[in-house]
């Protein structure tokens, strides 16, 4: 067991210990409190971080306010902002021994997986770092008499409100898209996972990046994140997280009617038909459900498999699953770390009761394991033998937990695949070419992987059907949600 031994510039980020990051300045909050930030293996407090309230906040927004207004950012030249967005992705990927620590010490996250996603967050700042020389208006055929067209123009102030299971992942998809389209932007980290954001701050001005256009304020969100929301100063608020506090961030909007999208959650099907190549399809569901210890939003945790091949998928599911690694997030041989906090081991606990006692059969983990000391961790767990309408099944559980339901055929997979109030994702395994074209077409999600799953590039839109959000993150669709479109008309006469 090779645990990873800690960079000091970890503890002497630790040690410091870090601060917010509001108009370019590190501060304290305004009432000088701060909360603790816990490591998920070990549950050991591992610093300490300024707990910012509406106070904070609106020192945060006014920054913000003041940096968009001044033009420092917007003004520049295009060119001069791409190449500030791609230093910042290279000064990301120069980091990633650090900043992989940090987000594994904060999450649970197992190391070498938490090295991969930093790289991933650079190349969410490298893609975005092409976009700014790429915002065009249009010319629009209207009378002889008038010339008009239009220009795309910022939204102002944004507010980026994001969830613990891919902490640096989430503030790039955020704060990349804000700058590459001329905006500033507040950043309100998970409570559970500040330190990554903090980080970001700095390396935000190591790259050159005007003071005041990136802020972050670390907070619990009824105090910071809704302060955030309700601020009639905010243009746009960019959210991700449950579909309960979407809601919340709905009609915390109302006010000024700022702009809002929502990724929100999942309970995403994964189909498997007879006829896929079922070792790939073993090894790509149990990826798709298990990996980051199922604390992914389009975990593909409704495992919808056809009939003939139901028994044996679950054999050979259970059996790659028992072969998983579950253990203490630097160790490099980890494949499944523990879940975030005791809070979501208790909601995960607590489900895996109520599949037990709705009928389902837990054929293989079903308890915590506390064979490695006090840190999260859950087991493996699936369950079968599970019907639709079941809560384990509608639910989404956000831990290790998968359930699987028997299908009859295509058409049966269709209707229960779309039998539930999200619309994230979805992954179908199958060898034939007319049947994985009709579930694409058939299934009402934002994302549908054939013979794959849990794939993301930059310049591939993200985003939810249903009560999994709206609007679109990440490719050609972003600039809509970080754009405004003025229509000028000239007379010519
Ligand atoms: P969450 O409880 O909804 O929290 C998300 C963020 O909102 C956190 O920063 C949270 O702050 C803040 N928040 C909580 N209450 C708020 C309020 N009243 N006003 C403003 N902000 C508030 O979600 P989570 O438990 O962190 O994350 C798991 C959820 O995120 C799952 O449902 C998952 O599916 C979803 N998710 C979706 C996507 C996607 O792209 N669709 C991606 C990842 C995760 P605190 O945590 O600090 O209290
Ligand atoms: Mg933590």
């Amino acid at each position: 067991m090779a645990q990873v031994e800690l960079l000091p510039e970890i503890t002497k980020f630790v040690e410091r210990p870090p601060k917010m990051m509001i108009g370019g300045r590190a501060c304290e909050a305004d009432s000088g409190e701060t909360f603790d930030v816990i490591d998920p293996s070990t549950g050991q407090k591992v610093t300490e971080v300024p707990r910012g309230r509406a106070a904070d906040i609106d020192a945060a927004v006014a920054a913000a306010r003041q940096a968009f207004e001044d033009g420092r950012w917007s003004g520049l030249r295009p060119g001069k902002r791409t190449e500030v967005l791609y230093k910042l992705g290279e000064l990301i990927k120069r980091n990633i021994s650090e900043l992989a620590q940090l987000e594994s010490l904060d999450s649970g996250k197992p190391i070498n997986i938490a090295s991969g996603e930093m790289w991933t967050a650079g190349d969410v700042f490298r893609y975005y770092s092409g976009w700014p020389t790429k915002v065009f208006g249009e010319t629009n055929p209207t009378q002889e008499n008038m010339f008009v067209y239009s220009l795309r123009e910022p939204v102002g102030v944004c507010g980026g409100i994001i969830p613990w299971n891919f902490p640096l992942i989430m503030a790039a998809w955020k704060v990349a898209p804000a700058l590459a389209f001329g905006n500033t932007i507040v950043l309100k980290p998970a409570e559970q996972t500040p330190l990554t954001a903090l980080r970001l701050a700095e390396l935000c001005l190591e790259a050159g990046v005007p003071e005041g256009v990136v802020n972050v304020v670390t907070g619990f969100g009824e105090e910071a994140g809704q302060a955030l929301a309700v601020h009639t100063d905010v243009d746009k608020i960019a959210f991700t997280g449950s579909t309960a506090v979407g809601r919340k961030i709905l009609h915390a909007s109302e006010e000024n009617l700022k702009r809002v999208t929502l990724e929100l959650g999942g309970k995403s099907p994964n189909i498997v038909l007879a006829d896929a190549n079922m070792k790939r399809a073993t090894k790509g569901s149990m990826l798709g459900v298990f990996l980051n210890s199922g604390q992914v939003c389009t975990a593909g945790t409704r495992m919808l498999v056809e009939s003939s091949v139901h028994d044996d998928f679950v054999s050979a599911l259970v059996k790659a699953t028992s072969s998983m690694k579950l253990g203490h997030a630097l160790d490099e041989d980890t494949q499944m770390g523990p879940v975030v906090s005791e809070r979501q081991l208790q909601t995960v606990t607590n489900y895996i009761d109520i599949g037990r006692s709705e009928g389902a059969e837990v054929v293989t983990g079903g308890e915590r394991d506390t064979g490695l000391g006090d840190g999260y961790y859950v087991q493996p767990t699936i369950f079968a033998g599970v019907r639709n309408d079941m809560r384990i099944a509608q639910e989404e559980i956000f831990g290790p937990v998968a359930t699987v339901i028997e299908v009859a055929d295509v058409d049966q997979a269709i209707e229960v695949a779309n039998d539930t109030m999200y619309g994230l994702a979805s992954a179908v395994w199958t060898n034939d070419l007319s049947k994985a074209h009709r579930l694409a077409r058939g299934i009402k999600a934002g994302t549908v992987w054939i013979n794959g799953s849990g794939l993301y590039d930059p310049s591939v839109s993200f985003g939810g059907y249903k009560q999994s959000g709206f609007g679109r993150e990440l490719g050609v669709h972003s600039m809509e949600a970080y754009t405004e479109v003025k229509s000028v008309w000239v007379n010519l006469k």
